[in-house]
């Protein structure tokens, strides 16, 4: 889709309002990759006409090519479709918090509940406490129990001869005297919607009275997963979505129709089966997905709000011609930092997740203070000539920083990879907006 998009947005370029025929052409490739996507066609049909009417006739922003324009529009509805902003777990009043996971069978429910813990404590610093009442699948319970051990997470069992109503009343009151301020709640599912499985979470919610009801959804089953969703949520009443295995090449279709057709909001994303692969979901970036192009468009207003215009054409200029000093390195984390977390930021480029080494320049906050000490300790030769850095110069540098060797080496391969990656960037920009994204 990018290419088509990209071929119409070359057509339209040099335009000064929106025209109705260019914006039905690229509505006609619009409505094509969501159908691709698996979105649903009634949901489809609204957000075009939607789209269509919005668009045609606006002015062209000055710094906008007509293209873009119609971009950011479908960027902004599909964001609205699938949520707007992006919503947060509950917290109740009194603790704990009671989430239970329901779903079909494999659908990540109990991958997902390890993901869920380690991120309330990991990012919230919560204590959360698991609990195993999936009795049925054999093994289900060895499964959270080994989750558990990884994770040094505590999780609640009776086994498999005691009831998952039973097994859930007696977790609760365990987290309380044990002062857990989350209870999660792994539940069973079924390969296909049945009433036993609707009976017992309905009991199970009767007595635990949950605060949260996710429902945990396979977002490679695409059409499929509207019916589950509707069904589950017609019969429980659940308060949000985890969608899975977003890190397949699935476009997540189904995260819009599931929002439209349950009116909750999808609150995680899966990106793998490692514990450490679940994101809050963010609808603008899942918009960004479906259409297949990467946050260009936030990625430039927020680099747009925040780096000075003139600095900014010379470090440009610099990054194409691989001239990149230290001390731009430092004012360029410094910029980088003042738009928001780096993680996040990087993720928002097109094609980021893909670049090698790109773990590396994962910058903690601290480890700026590290930094900035090592770079003032070299020399201004050092500086802008990074290769004289031998043995002995990294000896003193690390000395003078109060730091490491292998601390001014981490520095120095990160300096090289944000340099091939900068250069990278500015390839990209090439023929998009001119004095475009200037990072
Ligand atoms: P449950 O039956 O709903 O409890 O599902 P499980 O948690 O046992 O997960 C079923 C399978 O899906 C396992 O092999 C998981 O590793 C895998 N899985 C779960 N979430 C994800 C995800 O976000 N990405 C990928 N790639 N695999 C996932
Ligand atoms: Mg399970």
């Amino acid at each position: 889709l990018a290419e088509r998009l990209q071929g119409s947005i070359k057509k339209m370029r040099g335009k000064g309002k929106v025209a109705e025929q260019d914006v039905k052409e690229m509505m006609r490739e619009v409505r094509l990759a969501l159908l691709e996507a698996d979105v649903n066609f009634k949901v489809v049909k609204k957000f075009v006409s939607d789209v269509k009417e919005r668009a045609v006739g606006q002015d062209i922003l000055d710094s906008l090519t007509p293209g873009q324009q119609v971009i950011k529009i479908v960027n902004e509805e599909l964001t609205k479709l699938m949520g707007g902003e992006q919503s947060k777990i509950a917290t109740a009043q009194k603790p704990p918090t009671v989430v239970m996971m329901v779903g079909l069978q494999g659908a990540g429910k109990t991958t997902t509940t390890g993901k869920l813990a380690l991120h309330l404590r990991k990012k919230h610093n919560r204590s959360p406490l698991m609990v195993a009442a999936d009795i049925y699948r054999p093994a289900a319970i060895k499964q959270l129990e080994t989750l558990g051990k990884q994770l040094d997470m505590p999780v609640f069992s009776l086994g498999d001869q005691v009831s998952p109503v039973e097994i859930a009343k007696q977790a609760i009151a365990k987290a309380k005297e044990e002062h857990h301020d989350y209870v999660i709640i792994d539940t069973a599912g079924r390969l296909h919607v049945d009433e036993n499985l609707m009976g017992e979470l309905d009991e199970i919610k009767e007595v635990v009275s949950p605060d949260e009801i996710l429902l945990v959804v396979d977002a490679m089953t695409g059409q499929d997963a509207v019916n589950v969703a509707q069904n589950f949520n017609e019969r429980l009443g659940i308060t949000g979505v985890v969608l899975t295995k977003l890190d397949g090449d699935t476009r997540g279709g189904a995260a819009i129709s599931v929002k439209a057709v349950t009116n909750t909001p999808i609150k995680f994303a899966g990106m793998g089966e490692k514990s450490d692969a679940l994101e809050p979901f963010h609808p603008e970036r899942m918009a960004s997905r479906i259409l297949g192009m990467g946050d260009v468009l936030s990625l430039i207003e927020k680099a747009e709000s925040s780096v000075d215009e003139e600095r900014a054409r010379e470090l440009e200029r610099k990054m194409r011609t691989n001239e990149l000093t230290f001390d731009d390195f430092l004012e360029q984390l410094a910029q980088v930092r003042s738009m928001g977390p780096l993680d996040e930021l990087l993720n928002m480029m097109p094609g980021a997740g893909k670049m090698k080494g790109l773990k590396n320049i994962q910058v903690d906050e601290k480890q700026i203070v590290h930094i900035e000490a090592i770079v003032k300790s070299m020399t201004k030769a050092e500086r802008e000539e990074p290769s004289l850095l031998n043995g002995s110069r990294k000896r003193r540098i690390a000395k003078g920083s109060g730091t490491s060797v292998p601390e001014v080496n981490r520095l120095v391969k990160q300096f090289d990879e944000m340099k091939k990656m900068m250069k990278q960037m500015s390839g990209m920009q090439k023929g998009k907006k001119k004095g475009g994204m200037k990072l």
